[in-house]
């Protein structure tokens, strides 16, 4: 039997995950013939990093979609950062604080 939780269900949180490494992150296997979904992480690439194991389906998702948009905003930060010319300025930038987009000068 599933034991049933109670209480406002599950809490959203970011599993830490890490390459699969039956796949190599690369979701697929390459069979004889033709390439395979790994069974292993669900054909993610991505295992959770504690465990070892593939995350459901739903969970999935979710954490993919985390990984994804943490992954954009460093594309986003840097592309701001090639755009405006200011490759070494950026991490001088950041020391100022964090989404300092604000720069004003002094
Ligand atoms: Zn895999």
């Amino acid at each position: 039997m599933m034991k049933k939780q109670h209480g406002p269900a599950f809490r959203k949180q970011l599993i830490e995950l890490a390459q699969c490494p039956a796949c190599r992150g690369k979701a697929v296997i390459k069979g004889v013939f033709h390439e395979m979904e790994c069974i292993q992480c669900n054909a993610s690439g991505w295992v959770v990093a504690e465990t070892g194991e593939a995350l459901q389906l739903q969970d999935l998702v979710m954490q993919l979609s985390f990984k994804l948009q943490e992954a954009q905003r460093k594309v986003e930060a840097l592309k701001r950062a090639s755009t405006t010319g200011i490759g070494k300025h950026y991490e001088l930038n950041n020391r100022l604080g964090a989404g300092g987009s604000n720069y004003t000068g002094d």
